[in-house]
């Protein structure tokens, strides 16, 4: 009934701190692939089910998120860097934990490889900012002002509200159509990552998740407190208005075909004045000091998304003119650099900025990359080491100490210093991933494949994650303590897959029945045959 089954309980414990990672998935099909995949993925998985009531719990709510998650993630279209992430993890929970005493919902953020400035928050707490966004804002209060918008939609449960009002659509059916809308609209090609039908279903389930006036409107409101609690500028939200009100009018000639939950944010000069009359009432606040990870972060999306053709470090060579750099430039370019294949003209400028900012394990990190490319392995294992000293178990330094150590043939190493990090900070599932990749390279296949079971369950794939727990109990030479860990495991998993089934079943019956209710002038005992044709 409306017990918790016991996936969303292994999930949340997993994905408590989502942060999306490295190494984007080299999955991109043809987009008529695309809208196949997903309608059978769908069908396919056991942990969507479809509700039998018309409102959505936060459970279903989670699985509808994590799903287009999934698909987003297959598409390439999320940006898989952990520094990246890990920042905005970090600033989004800070509002987080401003906006909410209900520690259930769980918020997970994502920067998504799309250059217009848009952000949306999908069911389930997962909120997405397109790299376009970030380079629009100026500072990190216009940034936190559009996450605390988004959280605001989140926390007054205005996805759900919405859908509600249909309600009749199942879970499985809304993620796929979700996920087509979003990823149609970030390339660009909805019609052509839709069929006729899905894309009439589109439309439909378009309604359905627009939000009204009335929804921006309190997302504007409760999210300027969660932004002033949180310490930020609160005039940071009608200053970036502003901005988005100035390039979506130049933007509008090509886009005004994206959909509205990419778009959710149509700026009136009357919503510019609202939000800075509001602001205004924040007078006792006194922001803090930004953090330098704002703009280290913003310039590191500039360099990892502009396409290469762009050329990004001319950006920054012709910015340089006669202004001194600020140290996000410096970081930039320096990265340009390194990621030009050309570390050794990025290690001045990284040591300068390292050295004048220990605590930011970005930089560190960097660092320790770009000697790794010049050759300089020792110095640059030093560098992490001492880094992590600092910034222990750091998710992003960690993963890119080990890439370190995979490099230079420590691969031993690469797995023990991974497996700690498994063992003490809630995984991201790149994180997962990676781990797999440094077992496997050390020669630890039955643990490869129980972390690959893992990254499968944190993706929200169940029978992947039984096949591999399955593959590492096959494992020829297995110790008895592994093999009690991933039989509990197996079974943990095969236990949220059957009470799954077994409330879509419940479901599927209550469905049934309610169809099957003969309408109350009709008492004829075979009323649902005879209607079957019309
Ligand atoms: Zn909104």
């Amino acid at each position: 009934m409306g017990s918790n089954p016991a996936m969303p309980t292994i999930l949340n414990h997993r994905l408590k701190r989502l942060l999306v990672a490295v190494l984007v998935l080299h999955m991109a099909l043809p987009p008529a692939v695309l809208a196949q995949a997903s309608t059978n993925s769908a069908n396919d998985l056991p942990d969507i089910g479809s509700p039998a009531s018309s409102a959505l719990s936060l459970d279903d709510e989670y699985r509808i998120g994590l799903q287009v998650m999934r698909q987003l993630r297959d598409e390439g279209q999320v940006i898989e860097d952990p520094e990246a992430t890990e920042y905005l993890q970090a600033l989004g929970s800070r509002i987080v934990a401003q906006a909410t005493g209900d520690s259930a919902q769980k918020f997970q953020f994502f920067f998504v490889r799309d250059d217009t400035i848009n952000a949306f928050a999908l069911p389930g707490g997962f909120i997405g900012v397109n790299y376009g966004l970030v380079l629009a804002t100026r500072n990190e209060s216009q940034l936190a002002g559009v996450l605390a918008h988004e959280i605001a939609h989140v926390t007054q449960r205005h996805i759900a509200r919405r859908v509600r009002t249909q309600g009749r659509q199942s879970v499985a059916t809304m993620a796929a159509i979700l996920a087509a809308i979003l990823i149609g609209a970030a390339t660009g090609s909805s019609d052509a990552a839709l069929g006729g039908v899905a894309m009439a279903q589109g439309a439909a389930m378009q309604q359905q998740i627009n939000f009204t006036r009335a929804n921006e409107n309190e997302a504007d409101r409760v999210g300027m407190s969660f932004l002033a609690a949180a310490g930020f500028d609160p005039y940071g939200m009608p200053d970036f208005f502003e901005t988005m009100g100035r390039r979506s009018s130049l933007q509008a000639a090509n886009r005004n075909a994206l959909p509205e939950i990419l778009q959710s944010h149509p700026v009136t000069t009357n919503r510019i004045a609202e939000s800075r009359s509001r602001a205004a009432q924040f007078q006792d606040v006194h922001p803090a000091p930004e953090s330098v990870s704002y703009q280290l972060t913003r310039e590191r999306l500039r360099v990892l998304a502009t396409p290469p053709e762009d050329n990004v470090r001319r950006y920054y060579t012709e910015r340089h003119g006669n202004q001194p750099q600020t140290p996000g430039e410096q970081y930039g370019e320096a990265l340009a650099n390194y990621q030009a294949g050309n570390s050794r003209a990025s290690l001045d400028d990284l040591t300068v900025l390292a050295r004048e900012f220990p605590q930011v394990p970005m930089l560190q990190s960097t660092l320790g990359q770009a000697l790794m490319g010049a050759g300089a392995t020792d110095e640059a294992l030093d560098t992490f080491r001492r880094a992590l000293l600092l910034s222990p178990r750091n998710i992003p330094l960690t993963m890119r100490y080990a890439e370190a150590l995979l490099k230079a043939n420590q691969a031993k190493t690469a797995h023990a210093v991974l497996l700690d990090l498994f063992n003490n900070v809630a995984p991201t599932p790149e994180q997962i991933r990676f781990t797999a990749l440094a077992a496997s390279s050390a020669g630890d296949t039955a643990d490869a494949a129980f972390y690959m079971s893992e990254y499968h369950i944190a993706t929200g794939n169940l029978p992947l994650s039984v096949a591999q727990l399955e593959m590492a109990l096959a494992e020829p030479n297995i110790t008895s303590v592994q093999r009690s860990r991933f039989q509990a495991r197996l079974d943990e998993v095969r236990e949220a897959m059957f009470s799954d089934r077994k409330r879509r079943k419940m479901a599927e019956q209550e469905e049934k029945r309610k169809k099957q209710q003969p309408p109350p002038s009709d008492s004829r005992p075979h009323g649902t045959l005879s209607r079957a044709g019309s």
